[in-house]
């Protein structure tokens, strides 16, 4: 006879104890929203294992009784579904209480972290014991998980923001229990496997990024030294097409490792959106309207009031005292040659403005709430829409004249930052507000993202990321690659357990 999921939980419950095993009414609902979804996605029960070796057990029960688990580390996946699964039914596997910082290398500049370990959590630690060490963190929530942003392939505002390209080694447990540890962590003894990426043999570690292939149970990434000297720089422009020669002037500058970070060029609508999830930004709430549609007057005076250009730019510089200097002469020269309107702005203006004050923050690893406002009335539902796009102002002017035309056309207002990653990409960033409490808007809201992902497949842009309602949509026109996914997904979990429909690959029977 075929095991049913109470017989897995039964059993499971034997693994963990009861305690960690949840099926309360309040607990489910926890786990229960994704910002699109008509309904709420309800899971079976929540389990929460303490160890590898505890995971290994759960999902040999959970393949053997072919019970489909969904996996969330800090659980915070803001703006692309939430704590949530993609299908209800599912065991949540929540790896908050996997927690411990394993290893942090002052010499070599490396952690080595369990997938509840908050982006709080290793600041604090570095922070606390001293370590002359920063980390990268992404927009959102200190509580999001280091782990969880790499396998996410999350981007952040440092010089280490592409979380992927500066993770090293990792440990997976596949969906029959069994443990594989990628790069050099196939040597049992290995010496390093925290600071060289590619081992022996295929590299392994991209199969468990944004896919069901695995569950992650460790993983190490790169920290880098505090410098000497850092310099935040803070540049408004009013002209809203300065953004094109924004793209053309910066170009150059990253490509040469002039400015080393992830540096964001953000529209006002969206910094004003976040100049009121802080301190005194705060106030500015009740005024901003939900949607990011103000009254032209109110914009221009809250330009005025929190020190913002119609696009503003946010980088850094870091190293010796001396090489900052110069380099802050040559992106100086850069900007004010291309765009003499634009206004740099002294570090008093930046200390009196929220806005300013948090990318200060965030580019030397200071994690930051960014969703106040996204939580208006308990009902707001946000999504971010993240095309990627070649550093040129053709390409972006194309960007934004896509995401300006569906917005309109779906009754939503363009809010969006641009995050130049080396020099030659960048993540196109845009903020999607809606009411989710009104059924009519969160299907214009829908919609609106379909439109945005058909508008720019079209012309050849991949978005980096999508939300949980959305992968299987935009997997469907990826063709062969989605064929070559369900392949990969068969040898690595023929039972279709681990987090069905995770990007799309095998949401239920494939068709
Ligand atoms: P964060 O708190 O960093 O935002 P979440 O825990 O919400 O991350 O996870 C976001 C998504 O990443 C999940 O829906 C899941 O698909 C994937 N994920 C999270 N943790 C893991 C893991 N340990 N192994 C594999 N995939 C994971």
């Amino acid at each position: 006879m075929k095991p049913t999921v109470e017989q897995a939980l039964k059993e499971i419950e034997r693994v963990v104890g009861a305690e960690h095993l949840l099926t309360d009414t309040a607990t489910l609902s926890r786990y229960s929203v994704n910002m699109l979804a008509t309904a709420d996605i309800l899971p079976a029960a929540v389990v929460r294992p303490t160890s590898t070796e505890e995971l290994q057990q759960v999902l040999k029960i959970a393949n053997t009784c072919k019970t489909p688990v969904w996996t969330l580390s800090g659980g915070q996946n803001r703006g692309y579904g939430m704590a949530c699964a993609a299908t209800p039914g599912t065991l949540i596997i929540d790896l908050k209480r996997m927690n411990r910082i394993l290893e942090v290398n002052v010499e070599l500049a490396y952690a080595l972290v369990e997938p509840g370990v908050t982006f709080a959590q290793l600041y604090r630690y570095l922070r606390d014991n001293d370590i002359p060490l920063w980390m990268d963190v992404p927009s959102g929530s200190p509580e999001g998980s280091c782990l969880g942003n790499i396998t996410e392939r999350g981007a952040g505002y440092t010089p280490l923001g592409e979380k992927f390209l500066f993770s090293c080694g990792m440990e997976v447990v596949l969906a029959d229990g069994q443990v594989l540890r990628t790069g050099t962590g196939t040597l049992p003894n290995s010496q390093t496997w925290q600071v060289f990426k590619w081992g022996y043999g295929p590299s392994l570690d991209g199969l468990f990024t944004q896919s069901n292939f695995g569950i992650v149970t460790k993983a190490g990434f790169w920290l880098m030294p505090r410098p000497p000297a850092y310099e935040p720089l803070a540049v408004t422009m009013d002209d809203p097409e300065a953004v094109y020669k924004a793209v053309e002037i910066l170009r150059p500058l990253k490509l040469n490792m002039v400015i080393p970070n992830g540096a964001c060029v953000t529209h006002v609508r969206k910094a004003l959106g976040l100049t009121a999830c802080w301190g005194e930004g705060k106030n500015i709430l009740p005024r901003v309207g939900r949607r990011f549609d103000y009254p032209a007057e109110t914009l221009k005076a809250l330009k005025e009031t929190y020190a913002l250009g119609e696009w503003n730019f946010a980088g850094a510089l870091y190293g010796l005292p001396e090489t900052v200097r110069t380099y802050r002469g040559i992106v100086e020269d850069a900007f004010r040659s291309a765009l003499p309107g634009c206004r740099f702005l002294s570090a008093e203006e930046q200390a009196a403005s929220p806005y300013w004050r948090a990318r200060e923050k965030a580019m030397r690893g200071e994690p930051l709430w960014e969703f106040d406002m996204s939580d208006w009335e308990g009902k707001a539902g946000a999504l971010w829409i993240s095309p990627v796009a070649p550093v040129t102002n053709e390409a972006v002017e194309q960007q934004i004249r896509i995401a300006e035309e569906t917005y309109a056309k779906y009754g939503f207002h363009y809010a969006a930052e641009l995050i130049l990653g080396t020099g030659r990409d960048l993540h196109h960033i845009i903020w999607l507000l809606f009411d989710r409490s009104d059924a009519e808007e969160r299907r214009r809201a829908e919609l609106c993202e379909r439109e945005m992902y058909d508008r720019y497949c079209e012309v050849g842009y991949l978005p980096y990321r999508t939300g949980l309602s959305t992968g299987d949509y935009l997997m469907r026109k990826l063709g062969p690659f989605r064929d070559i996914c369900h392949d990969l997904k068969q040898l690595f979990d023929p039972n279709n357990i681990l987090s069905p429909g995770k990007s799309g690959i095998d949401l239920a029977n494939r068709s």
